[in-house]
């Protein structure tokens, strides 16, 4: 579904991602770990359109979108969240979701009130699946950090992705909180059929639920396979546990 290849973006004199590579097959769930600072946030803004890459490609089902801005990437189907959480904060829960998925369905020139009573089925599944509907009505600045991610994922499936981005999407979470992302995630993948791209520096909580792991260090890829070829692969040891 998305291939990376030999990707490359500097900012001034430093290499920020250099020569990454990474694959994501249609129903897999792909995570990218590696350090702060390792390039992945970097990377996921490549993937999305935020920003260009300087040389390298990016192939989304068959199509090179890598000079593509983040609306046409949206449209061709990718969606994602940000590390640091993005949600209109004086909306409603709903309302949040709702415009996601009126400008999915190129309704929002008409968000005013008489589109309250739009889209409003779509609205609640969404919130239903993400275990946010009895927040519905509250303030979305008003919700807990946690609430506030899970909300900033619901947007995004307001889009109507095929593929999924989150950017550390357990960032500042509890363990609690971190342990029920990580099953709303897998549940997601299931209930939606979608693919789906996270980034972690978290070890553990990439184990517990990714297919297929790419490790990233000082902007390239080091290895991308499962959790046994990972764990064994001694490069990743020498750089991630510092061990022989
Ligand atoms: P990660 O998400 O893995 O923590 P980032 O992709 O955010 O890493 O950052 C990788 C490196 O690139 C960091 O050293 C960061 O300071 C640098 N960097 C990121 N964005 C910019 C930018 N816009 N200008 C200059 N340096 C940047
Ligand atoms: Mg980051």
């Amino acid at each position: 579904m998305l291939q990376v290849e030999a990707v490359n973006k500097s900012f001034g004199d430093f290499k920020a991602v250099d020569g990454a590579n990474l694959a994501v097959e249609k129903g897999e769930l792909v995570a990218v770990i590696g350090p702060n600072g390792a390039g992945k946030t970097t990377l996921f803004n490549l993937i999305t359109g935020q920003l260009w890459p300087d040389s390298g490609k990016i192939i989304f089902r068959g199509e090179d979108i890598s000079s593509l801005p983040p609306y046409e990437i949206c449209k061709k189907g990718i969606a994602r969240s940000f590390q640091i959480v993005n949600i209109f904060p004086r909306l409603t829960v709903f309302g949040n979701v709702q415009v996601a998925v009126l400008s999915q369905q190129r309704k929002s020139s008409l968000l005013f009130p008489p589109a309250q009573n739009l889209a409003t089925e779509e609205t609640r599944d969404i919130l239903e699946s993400v275990g946010l509907s009895h927040k519905a009505t509250n303030i979305a600045g008003s919700l807990s950090h946690g609430d506030q991610k899970i909300l900033e994922m619901a947007i995004a499936l307001g889009n109507e992705p095929e593929l999924l981005i989150l950017d550390e999407p357990t960032a500042g979470m509890s363990p609690e909180e971190t342990t029920a992302t990580l099953e709303l995630i897998k549940r997601l993948a299931g209930e939606w059929g979608l693919t789906i791209l996270f980034c972690e520096h978290d070890m553990d909580v990439v184990f517990a639920v990714a297919q297929s792991i790419m490790v990233m260090h000082q902007g390239r890829t080091l290895i991308q396979g499962n959790l046994e070829e990972v764990r064994e692969n001694r490069e990743v040891q020498k750089a991630y546990f510092g061990g022989e």
